[in-house]
């Protein structure tokens, strides 16, 4: 039984050291742009954001600071902030998150949309800002949001920015109608209304003077906020709950505007691509017995497929499909003497944050630490360091799980950290845990965190091919240009080397001259600032 495992990974791995050059060949036959277009025709909701003039409204100089409410509903957490945007590439931010029950996600949405409320009701209430005597003007230097909290009939109400990371058509700054819940959600009601008109009706609903002014995507978010704080970027994307991308496209590329006078216009777009969506025929990409579990079973079954190979959301129940196949192998369990937990046998039970912890475990032995994933110089940089060493594990995972008995101390003792990790999350028996239990749980978590990588790899690549940044295959960049990418989400923030195995994705796409100029940092706060900006645009368009 335990041959018959190691040759069942021993393919599942093959499987997918191949899925690149598969893409490779989708990118081939259809100029790179399936991956983007393939799903955009589907799920596409264009934001149109102007772009150059949003960003101009807070260039270098400006002396004022605008204050905004920043709502930002994920697929995990709920967050409440103030934002104040200083110009100059500087803002400050103060933030609250709140949690999103399960009855709430699955319920009536006005219910969810009046919690919405009362955490901005709350927020407001319970954090107080710093005193200060300004107007209540969202320009006026320094004023808070709370300061603008005037409720008399006459006073402005306070503006408020909302990031939203479900697929939206968006036909205004403030105006996008639902299109389909993911991540989870799949709250009653919402699907074909106009989500800031449901969040305006709870605000009205609870007498609180707060205008929902502009209308944000998470990944429109990054992409502005790092816009601002870099000066420039070509593309927002977010690995944590789910995974997303919005770029900069040239109005002229967007076919779905057929002859419209904005396409006649010309100019720049953004572009949402939802590419969670994309492989939802499942003809594309190869799926395991275990996608295919967690597809079935999972709250909106053959939709977000790419998602479901990458995201925060799902890694941990991949894994934990493959844990219990393993403990269930016959004639011979392969893993915990056959034994699970009632966690390891609740749906959802294992997070993806455990098998972060796992692979930190082993990285914390290493030699020399790998520091790809730590921000660089305070300046939420995720630098490519690590990128011209690649971590082992980008190639098919070690084997050392088939010789515990030959380990060296130091690789003993890390694995004897996993195994105290997996005793205590997967909440087993220590009895039942061996060091080749914690070896193969260890690679089970490389396994799938490097397809999750290597996808979204193929993702950016997409979008560096399609704005003409790169060539599959190598070979173009413009001369001496940095590609600057907003990225967001506890994935790509927190799982251990999970930027340098994307960067390695991308590289074999797109050749290493590309990826040496990728300039990746973390938009950080992303979805609050660009919800301020768009708050701050609207507010300037009256
Ligand atoms: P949201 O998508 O709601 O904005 P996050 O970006 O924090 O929120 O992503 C939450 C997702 O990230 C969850 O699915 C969770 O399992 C996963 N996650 C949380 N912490 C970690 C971690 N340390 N490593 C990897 N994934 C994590």
């Amino acid at each position: 039984g335990y041959i018959a495992s190691i040759m069942f990974f021993a393919l599942l791995a093959l499987r997918y050291s191949k899925h690149l050059q598969l893409l490779a060949t989708i990118g081939m036959y259809h100029g790179c742009t399936a991956l983007v277009w393939g799903s955009a025709k589907q799920h596409i909701s264009l934001h149109i954001a102007c772009f150059r003039r949003l960003l101009c409204c807070v260039m270098p100089g400006e002396p004022h600071t605008w204050t905004f409410l920043a709502l930002d509903l994920g697929g995990t957490n709920l967050r409440v902030c103030e934002v104040q945007l200083k110009g100059n590439h500087q803002f400050t931010l103060r933030q609250q998150k709140y949690r999103v029950s399960e009855a709430l996600k699955t319920g009536e949405a006005t219910a969810l949309f009046d919690y919405l409320a009362d955490s901005v009701d709350a927020f407001l209430t319970e954090f107080p800002s710093s005193p200060n005597s300004a107007p209540p003007d969202p320009f006026a230097t320094g004023s808070s949001a709370l300061d603008l909290l005037d409720t008399s009939d006459s006073s402005p109400a306070v503006p408020l920015g909302l990031t939203f990371s479900f697929p939206v058509e968006q036909t205004a700054l403030n105006r996008g109608k639902v299109l389909t819940w993911t991540k989870g959600f799949s709250a009653k009601n919402a699907i074909g209304h106009d989500v800031v008109q449901l969040l305006q009706d709870a605000f009205d609903r609870k007498h609180l003077h707060v205008r929902c002014v502009a209308l944000v995507n998470d990944t429109v978010g990054a992409l502005l906020s790092r816009a601002y704080t870099a000066g420039g970027c070509i593309l927002g994307s977010i690995f944590g709950t789910g995974t997303n991308g919005a770029y900069v496209e040239k109005v002229e590329n967007i076919t779905k505007l057929g002859d419209s006078p904005a396409r006649k216009h010309g100019g720049d777009m953004v572009v949402n691509t939802e590419w969670g969506a994309f492989n939802n025929t499942r003809t594309t990409l190869p799926t395991t017995p275990y996608d295919n579990k967690l597809d079935r079973e999972s709250i909106n079954p053959r939709l977000q497929a790419f998602e479901k190979f990458i995201s925060g959301m799902y890694l941990g129940e991949i894994t934990r499909n493959i844990i219990l196949s393993l403990i269930d192998a016959a004639p011979y369990p392969i893993l915990f003497n056959g034994r699970a937990s009632a966690l390891l046998n609740k749906h959802y039970g294992l997070d993806t944050a455990v098998m972060s912890e796992i692979e930190q475990a082993w990285e914390n032995g290493r030699d020399q630490p790998s520091s790809n994933d730590k921000l660089v110089n305070g300046s939420h940089a995720i630098s490519n360091a690590s990128a011209a060493h690649p971590h082992p594990s980008l190639s098919t995972p070690t084997r050392h799980f088939t010789e515990v008995d030959k380990l060296s101390p130091e690789d003993r003792s890390r694995l004897e950290r996993i195994r105290n990790i997996v005793i205590q999350r997967f909440a087993l028996d220590a009895a039942d845990v061996t060091l080749r239990d914690a070896a193969i749980v260890h690679w089970t978590s490389c396994l799938v965190a490097n397809r999750a990588a290597k996808l979204s790899g193929c993702a950016i690549a997409a979008v560096l091919v399609q704005t003409e940044k790169a060539k599959l295959g190598g070979g173009f960049v413009p001369k001496d240009e940095k590609i600057t990418i907003g990225v967001d989400g506890s994935l790509i923030e927190h799982y251990p080397n999970f930027n340098a195995r994307l960067r390695a994705s991308v590289r074999t796409l797109v050749g290493e001259e590309v990826e040496a100029r990728l300039n990746i940092g973390l938009a950080k706060d992303g979805s609050g600032v660009g919800a301020a900006l768009c708050a701050l645009q609207a507010t300037k368009q009256g």
